[in-house]
């Protein structure tokens, strides 16, 4: 049976203002699951205005009240898991075991983290010597545009919707039309838990309609966009010159920097999960791997052996560890770039073929096998260019400045992980470089409280912690003078 899906408006599902829908496709099988509201300007506004009737009521709201809505919206979440794990795996082609270990638990943990986190702040207060104080005060800005991707459907969705609306903001959201489900079922949830309607709207389409009419509503004031990099300097060239606020989360091209003195057996499931986990389809994935020289041969072996052992299949198997693409269009583009590999001279060491052999529910899934690559130049566009799915190289290197050198040299500065037995070097080789994150033996470890952004053409700003309350907050100082 299909789900037709309703933008969530006032508190209440609404149709999509001139009727049209997009098909929702589920990657797994090819087929149509669900038909999602294609909504445009018009829909924006209405959603709009209903986040600006709201503002008042929710910002005037205690922080204890708030905490307590979001607390409940979590709880219910958890509670009702496995419901969402399935509306991920077949909105998104991501296994279940991954849904469940990892999107909606961090989900629950993203609403609860921002629902305890406005407890426990405080504003600055500067004394200018005995003449006067000066104290901050913060504000939240009104109505929150906040754009998601569909790599990590609804845990990047609670990432924003949840510091936004714990500051006292009201939310105009939309996930991204190829994983809209947990999204729509998350927006009903908030009102059975009693989120005031008009705090939460979530309205569904494209990216080039509902989504550039969000960042264009003059009554949006910040926008907090999770996506490709072309679509940040896309909304950047809108907001800019209206002076939103923005925070851009944006592509990233990571990498995995080995050294020879680890302990290979250790560190290879680390290091596996890094490159692969989701279909390669985090933004935090490495897909350029470096290794030492010494290191490199059993490397490659070792790595491409245990890369063949991982399960592909139907991600509502429990056991399945590699799931489908999200849809046709990223499966091209992702087998477009292992025949590039090809004709740059890449051997492709394991995988870069579509899987045979697959159950027969899924056999006409996108599916793409996780593929390891060596033999490229390190300047070249398969290395060069985020491909977003399960392709990796590996390059030797012989010195650590080479690494780093080869590292940081992409116009992304996202995520990399170091691997490494040698303190000293594990801190140098963070510090020299250039991404928002460096994990040192281990990947995707994430304490909720740390910023977290990319460099470069990674992003613009940084959210996470305290500096997502600062984002969705405006500081107003007040000095007080004292003779
Ligand atoms: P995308 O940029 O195509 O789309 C992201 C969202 O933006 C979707 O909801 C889409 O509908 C919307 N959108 C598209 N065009 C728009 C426009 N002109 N105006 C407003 N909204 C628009 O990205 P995607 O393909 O959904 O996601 C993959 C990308 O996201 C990759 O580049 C990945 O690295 C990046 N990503 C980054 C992070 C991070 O934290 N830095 C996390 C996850 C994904």
């Amino acid at each position: 049976m299909t789900t037709i899906l309703a933008n969530h408006i006032d508190g209440l599902a609404v149709e999509p203002r001139d009727g049209i829908y997009l098909d929702d496709v589920d990657p797994a099988t090819g087929a149509v699951h669900a038909r999602v509201p294609a909504s445009g300007p018009a829909d924006v506004d209405q959603a709009v205005a209903a986040g600006r009737r709201a503002f008042p009521g929710w910002s005037a709201t205690p922080a204890s009240e708030r905490s307590r809505i979001l607390i409940r919206i979590a709880d219910a979440l958890e509670t009702r898991l496995e419901d969402y794990v399935r509306a991920e795996s077949i909105d998104s082609g991501k296994p279940v075991r991954l849904a469940r270990a990892l999107d909606i638990p961090r989900a629950v943990a993203n609403l609860r983290f921002f629902a305890t986190a406005i407890l426990h702040t405080g504003s600055d207060l500067f004394e200018t010597d005995d003449r006067a104080l000066n104290y901050t005060l913060r504000r939240p800005r009104g109505v929150a545009g906040l754009i998601s991707p569909w790599n990590l459907p609804l845990y990047l969705f609670t990432w924003k919707i949840a510091p936004a609306i714990a500051t006292g903001n009201t939310v105009v959201a939309k996930p991204s039309e190829l994983t809209p489900w947990t999204a729509a079922m998350l927006a009903d949830l908030t009102a059975e838990q009693g989120l005031p309607p008009g705090v939460l709207n979530v309205v569904h389409g494209l990216g080039a309609s509902a989504g550039a009419a969000i960042v264009d509503h003059p009554d949006v004031p910040a926008i907090s966009f999770t996506g490709g990099t072309a679509t940040g300097a896309t909304i950047a060239r809108t907001a800019g010159p209206a002076f939103k606020k923005l925070s851009l989360e944006l592509g990233g091209k990571n990498a995995t920097v080995v050294f020879a003195d680890v302990d290979l057996d250790e560190v290879l499931p680390g290091i596996v999960r890094s490159a692969f986990e989701n279909q390669g389809e985090i933004c935090l994935c490495g897909s350029r791997l470096f290794v030492e020289a010494p290191l490199y041969e059993r490397f490659v072996t070792t790595f491409a052996a245990a890369v063949e052992r991982l399960r592909m299949g139907d991600p509502l198997d429990d056991a399945t560890e590699q799931g489908a693409l999200v849809s046709a269009a990223h499966r091209a583009k992702v087998e477009s770039y292992v025949d590039l590999a090809r004709d740059l001279g890449g051997e492709i060491v394991t995988g870069g073929r579509r899987p045979d052999g697959l159950p027969a529910r899924v056999s006409e899934g996108f599916f793409v096998e996780p593929t390891v690559v060596t033999g490229l130049p390190v300047d070249c566009r398969v290395n060069m260019e985020e491909i977003f799915g399960p392709v990796v190289t590996i390059t030797p290197f012989r010195a650590e400045e080479e690494a780093v050198a080869w590292a940081n040299g992409t116009q992304y500065g996202l995520a990399a992980s170091v691997w490494t037995n040698d303190l000293r070097r594990a801190h140098r080789v963070a510090g020299a470089l250039d991404a928002g994150t460096v994990w040192i033996n281990t990947w995707l470890l994430r304490d909720l409280r740390v910023p977290f952004g990319g460099m470069k053409q990674s992003g613009v700003g940084r959210e996470g912690g305290d500096e997502a309350l600062r984002f969705f907050t405006e500081p107003k100082t007040v000095s007080v003078a004292l003779r």
